[in-house]
């Protein structure tokens, strides 16, 4: 396999300080990419920088709000200014904001998941458009798998609702920028180092054929406990490179079919 898969193209990452966009940052910087970490944590994000660094890649910090566009804009300026070009954009900074019951569920609160969970990714795809258009690109979107398949608990009203938007954002992005071979996809990830508690009631007969209807609270039904950043990770290089050049418009699950037992 070529090691250097990103060899030549410029990254940017969304959320880069933390989590998955941190563990997707050190990703593609292994394969060659220059990675621009966007977060409003810069302190955090100057640590991943270093991590990068020291591990022989390429990266720079921009501190950035996702949820004022004008900041999400100058960002991306400033990389494609540093770099000369954009291949890559992880859309991924987000939150799980305020959770309460509809009906005190302050509408501040919603607006602030919203904005920063969908807006935010919109902002990011939009202001990325014109410097991915002339040599075309990949968008990959951190949805959820709360945003399609799961109920996972009263409270998420907000947070669902944005990371289903976020899908169906990816979907007309996808179909309106496929004539500038800009790729658009999404992925849902499950519990990643989270507490995402089951409980089920398998029959004798289930537990036969040995599907693990029961597992520990936050563990996917192929995992002992939950999944980990860097195995969405890999799943970001992936869309990211050449190797997924067929896929565009795909809503991609890494949840260990943890949806599967519960949606
Ligand atoms: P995390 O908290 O470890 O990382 C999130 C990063 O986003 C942090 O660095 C934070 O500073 C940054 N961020 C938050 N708000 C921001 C803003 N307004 N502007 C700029 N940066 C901001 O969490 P994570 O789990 O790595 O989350 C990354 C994405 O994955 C999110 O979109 C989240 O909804 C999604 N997700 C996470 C899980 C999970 O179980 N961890 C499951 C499904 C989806």
């Amino acid at each position: 396999m070529d090691e250097q898969r990103l060899r030549g193209k410029v990254a940017i990452v969304t959320g880069g300080a933390s989590g998955i966009g941190r563990a997707s940052a050190i990703r593609l910087a292994g394969q060659g990419a220059k990675v621009c970490l966007m977060d409003r944590s810069v302190q955090e994000a100057e640590k991943v920088r270093g991590a990068i660094e020291h591990a022989g890649g390429e990266a720079t910090v921009v501190e950035c709000d996702v949820s004022r566009p004008e900041m999400i804009r100058e960002g991306i300026e400033q990389v494609v200014s540093r770099w000369g070009r954009l291949d890559v954009v992880f859309a991924n900074a987000g939150v799980n904001g305020t959770m309460a019951p509809i009906e005190t569920m302050d509408i501040r609160d919603w607006d602030e998941t919203l904005t920063i969970n969908l807006r935010g990714t919109f902002a990011t795809v939009k202001y990325a458009v014109p410097h991915l258009k002339p040599q075309g690109g990949s968008i990959i979107i951190t949805s959820s798998i709360n945003g399609s398949r799961v109920f996972s608990g009263f409270g998420f009203c907000a947070y669902s609702t944005s990371k289903a938007g976020q899908v169906a954002f990816m979907k007309m992005a996808a179909l309106e920028l496929a004539q500038f071979k800009i790729r658009v996809n999404a992925i849902c990830p499950g519990g990643i180092k989270t507490n995402i508690g089951t409980n089920t009631h398998p029959t004798p007969e289930l537990e036969e054929i040995r599907i693990p209807v029961e597992f520990p609270e936050g563990a996917a039904p192929l995992a002992e406990g939950p999944g980990m950043p860097e195995q969405v990770a890999d799943l970001v290089l992936f869309l990211a490179s050449k190797e997924s050049s067929h896929i565009t418009g795909t809503t991609v699950y890494i949840d260990g079919a943890e949806s599967l037992l519960q949606g």
